[in-house]
């Protein structure tokens, strides 16, 4: 990275923005998408990409100890707040074996 000028290193962050900016486009244009989705005969839960977000984790592929049985509503509102939670109380998912995500039911019913 030897002899880049200011303007170079610009370009880069430029470059980077536009990046950004069109996975950001492609997100919005799948969220728009979703009801195309269905005439062109993809699937509406998850698009074809025949994996869908784990309910119980919400994708992060851990739950706490004692899972949704302990679930305290508090506990968001504490985290929301910026307060500080043990990480150990995390456990591996087991619905979705800690992956965050399993295949999609109605893609594995349909084929
Ligand atoms: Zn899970
Ligand atoms: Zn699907």
């Amino acid at each position: 990275m030897e002899g880049l000028t200011a303007s170079e290193i610009a370009g880069f962050g430029v470059g980077a923005l536009l990046v950004c900016a069109t996975i950001a486009a492609q997100r919005v244009d799948g969220f728009v998408a979703t009801s195309q989705r269905m005439s062109l005969g993809m699937c509406k839960r998850c698009g074809d990409l025949r994996i869908v977000a784990c309910p119980q984790c919400k994708g992060i592929g851990s739950v706490r100890k004692g899972g949704i049985f302990t679930f305290d509503i508090l506990d968001d509102v504490y985290e929301s707040l910026g307060a500080e939670r043990k990480t150990s109380n995390l456990v591996p998912c087991t619905k979705c074996r800690s992956k965050g995500h399993f295949f999609c039911p109605e893609c594995s019913k349909a084929r």
